[in-house]
């Protein structure tokens, strides 16, 4: 049976989403792949289809056990033989399991990172044409959810030489795919990045103060539509939830604090409709299926950009124009740094809130910024966040970006925005000494502009797509292809007008 009609017959769907289609015909045609694509894209097609047209079995590896079940079920109503096995099933049911693997009738098993060791002494004798690595960023450190289990996937490609392996996830830069795919032995495999761009979901930032108030405001103009307001604490979901449904909402919390039965039934009544608002810990939404979702409120914000993406990609997946609000608050970066010090990647966790908080203070369009972190550059500004509707003035800065260019070339892509910004002012302190670079023939170039101002105009180049900060290489500024065309090819730049703190404190008091 040819791809469309498996499609239709098993799925019930008549076409394929973005790249689902280029993808299935590697993975039949036997190669590795590595494949991004943001949540709600449809990657579990990617291999569900292709198991199909397979010899052998497909071997899915999971983290998410808690929706392994309902994702077989789900396969098995559309007439898939497919099974699970992990740590939440008794032995009665690993050994009828195990007994269906044998008699050769199953398409799928799915299985969590855990239970791989087990499950691969039963493997042994049966043909493996697939193996899927699912939530594929849990096996990199550089990834935002490193799970120790997943290191055990290295020894996949040796283990069953004749299957094929595709590794999926939603959230992985450059560096972290490039890792992904060496643990997992597939150095050589075919990448697959899907758009990241979201134009029905509206972006908007706005400073943190009297949230709540902002909040309410906000929830009676979209008053009846589904939402989610994303806090950092448990503390502060039940707060908020009880305040909100004090103001008259119908708002409940949902954390993992709470037991089993409560958070499914938070689950179920929302995606029914019998519930307006969650208010939430980043726990909410994994794998939650809810179409109408109209808006997600972040009322803290978020540890880093791939998590903010993750989170207000939860609204709009029905295509229709939906809401992502964001809080930015000082207090909850002092708060998220204390973390992220107590973590055991600091360095890289750091960075990453520091673009995130960077992300909350541009003054350039914030679809460009958001997809510039997933390497993907928009041309145009894209007319639906609240830089764009609300636009700053601009001016002609080619001639700034070119210096900080022309210094991130001569400092060979190795320094850091402060120290580039001390290069660029000829700063004569201790980090520009021990560099070396105030020999470089832009020292002191950019000595008319504030380092404030530096910094601002910076930060809107990468935005912009024209610098990218290596966060593997100790935070060091690289010039883009695209930075590349401003300094040999008259690509001119704009930046923003750095408002005067006088002026945004005006500006602010009137939201
Ligand atoms: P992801 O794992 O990328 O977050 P899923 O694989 O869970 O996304 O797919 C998200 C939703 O899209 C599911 O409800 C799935 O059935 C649906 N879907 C997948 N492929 C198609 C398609 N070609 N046409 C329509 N819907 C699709
Ligand atoms: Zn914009």
């Amino acid at each position: 049976m040819k791809k469309l009609e498996l499609l239709k017959k098993y799925f019930g769907y008549d076409s394929f989403r973005p790249l689902q289609e280029q993808v299935i015909d590697d993975v039949i045609a036997g190669k590795d792949l590595m494949v991004v694509m943001p949540t709600g894209g449809g990657k579990s097609m990617c291999f569900q289809l292709p198991s199909l047209l397979l010899d052998g079995i497909t071997l899915v590896v999971s983290p998410l056990i808690a929706l392994m079940k309902d994702q077989v079920d789900a396969l098995r109503a559309n007439g898939i033989p497919a099974s699970y096995f992990n740590s939440s099933q008794d032995a009665k049911q690993q050994e009828e399991m195990l007994q269906e693997l044998r008699s050769g009738d199953l398409k799928l098993i799915y299985a969590a990172p855990e239970s791989i060791g087990l499950l691969n002494n039963h493997l042994q004798g049966i043909p493996v044409s697939l193996i899927a690595v699912d939530e594929a960023h849990c096996i990199s450190t550089w990834g935002h959810d490193f799970r120790p289990a997943y290191t055990q996937l290295s020894y996949f490609k040796t283990s069953f030489p004749e299957a094929n392996l595709i590794a999926l996830t939603a959230t992985a830069d450059r560096a972290t795919r490039a890792d992904i795919k060496k643990q997992l032995g597939i150095q050589n495999a075919q990448e697959y990045v899907a758009s990241f761009d979201r134009p029905n979901l509206t972006l908007e930032v706005r400073p943190g103060n009297n949230r709540l108030q902002q909040m309410r405001r906000f929830l009676k103009k979209n008053k009846d539509e589904s939402g989610i307001i994303y806090c950092l604490s448990r503390k502060t979901c039940e707060s908020i939830a009880s305040k909100l449904t004090a103001y008259g909402f119908d708002a409940a919390a949902y954390h993992a604090g709470l037991s089993h039965e409560e958070r499914e039934n938070v689950q179920e009544i929302f995606i029914k409709d019998d519930l307006k608002i969650v208010c939430a810990t980043i726990a909410f939404g994994m794998g939650i299926d809810k179409s109408n979702v109209r808006f997600v409120i972040h009322y803290n914000m978020p540890k880093n950009i791939e998590g903010y993406y993750q989170e207000i990609g939860r609204a709009g997946r029905d295509g229709l124009n939906s809401h992502a609000l964001l809080f930015h608050s000082y207090a909850d970066v002092i708060q998220l740094r204390k973390f992220a010090d107590g973590s055991g990647n600091a360095e890289v966790q750091i960075a990453k809130l520091e673009r995130m908080k960077q992300f909350a203070e541009a003054l350039t369009c914030r679809r460009k910024m958001l997809l510039s972190y997933f390497n993907e550059y928009l041309d145009e500004d894209c007319g639906n966040c609240d830089v764009c509707l609300n636009k700053p003035d601009f001016f002609d800065a080619t001639l700034q970006a070119q210096k900080a260019l022309s210094a991130i070339v001569r400092t060979g892509e190795r320094a850091s925005l402060n120290l580039l910004i001390d290069v660029l002012r000829g700063a004569q302190n201790a980090a520009v000494m021990e560099s070396g670079f105030q020999a470089i023939k832009t020292y002191g170039a950019g000595k008319e502009t504030s380092w404030n101002d530096w910094q601002q105009y910076i930060v809107q180049m990468i935005n912009q797509g024209l610098i990218e900060i290596a966060f593997h290489e100790q935070n060091h500024l690289k010039i883009t292809p695209q930075g590349k065309e401003v300094l040999f090819d008259g690509r001119k730049v704009s930046l923003a007008v750095i408002p005067k703190p006088e002026e945004l404190a005006a500006k602010r008091a009137q939201q």
